[in-house]
């Protein structure tokens, strides 16, 4: 059995009055590229907050190693989870080199000097996703994909156990996006990280281990790719008519 790294038991979660999530129960293995997929409202985001520890269930619970995520201080969480959201701020006057470089902000005692190390890993982040050329460029002054592998590079830099990315990879060209892939892949093999990224690429989710579907709040689907995608996966998550192309893939023909 490999192991896990987080657990969902009988999740339920409401903004206010409105139920968004009803009885999610998952155990997501160590070590996987997870896509987490589903229609607009289905509920992706909240999941992922709720999983990451940012928002608490009103019912059930999530677990990592064994302890309750929402009872996890900001500090411990820093340490174990880095967080992409849908909405990270290009605003501010820093360049992309300080951006990156507050990634390492969880493993910092205040005021001290970063280590050859510490500079080491800033480095390789941004060579990995391929930002060097952009260090003293401030935040404001580069593309939206450029940024966002910025903001990539700066959560590679936390070394989280689990990486949280909430539709980072999309704004991406196609071929940044199998690289970033592929460098993520690279870092799970030597590090045991663990990838859970919410997607509309469809094509890209392929390259996933496991795919977590969403509709209406409820799950859907969980499993490998090739075992989750069928035509009728397609008919009722996404209400398209898909051809399962066996051991290639699908093509989305037309909505239903
Ligand atoms: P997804 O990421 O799959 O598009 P979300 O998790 O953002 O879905 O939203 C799930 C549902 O919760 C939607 O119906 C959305 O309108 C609602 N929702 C999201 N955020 C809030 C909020 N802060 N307050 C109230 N309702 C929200
Ligand atoms: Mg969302």
């Amino acid at each position: 059995m490999s192991e896990t790294a987080l657990e969902i038991k009988n999740v339920h979660f409401s903004y206010g009055s409105v139920p968004v999530l009803f009885d999610i129960n998952c155990a997501i293995p160590k070590n996987r590229f997870v896509s987490l997929v589903g229609p607009n409202g289905s509920g992706k985001s909240t999941l992922l907050w709720l999983l990451s520890g940012m928002r608490k269930p009103q019912n059930g619970e999530i677990l990592h190693n064994g302890i309750n995520v929402s009872r996890m201080n900001i500090q411990e969480r820093a340490r174990k989870f880095a967080v992409i959201t849908q909405k990270e701020s290009n605003q501010l006057s820093f360049t992309c080199l300080e951006t990156v470089m507050l990634g390492l902000h969880p493993h910092r005692s205040r005021f001290s000097k970063l280590t050859r190390q510490q500079m080491e890993l800033v480095w390789n982040a941004m060579e990995l996703s391929g930002v060097q050329q952009f260090a003293n460029r401030n935040i404001t002054q580069i593309s939206g994909g450029e940024f966002q592998r910025v903001i990539i590079a700066r959560a590679i830099v936390q070394q989280p156990e689990i990486l949280f990315m909430d539709e980072a990879i999309s704004s991406l060209d196609i071929s940044e996006k199998i690289r970033i892939h592929k460098q993520l892949r690279a870092l799970m093999a030597k590090n045991g990280l663990t990838v859970i990224s919410i997607s509309h690429d469809i094509d890209t989710v392929n390259f996933s281990d496991d795919v977590l579907a969403l509709k209406k709040g409820t799950m859907a689907a969980f499993g490998p790719p090739n075992e989750v995608f069928t035509e009728s996966f397609f008919e009722t998550v996404f209400n398209v008519k898909a051809e399962i192309l066996p051991g290639k893939g699908f093509f989305i023909r037309d909505t239903i």
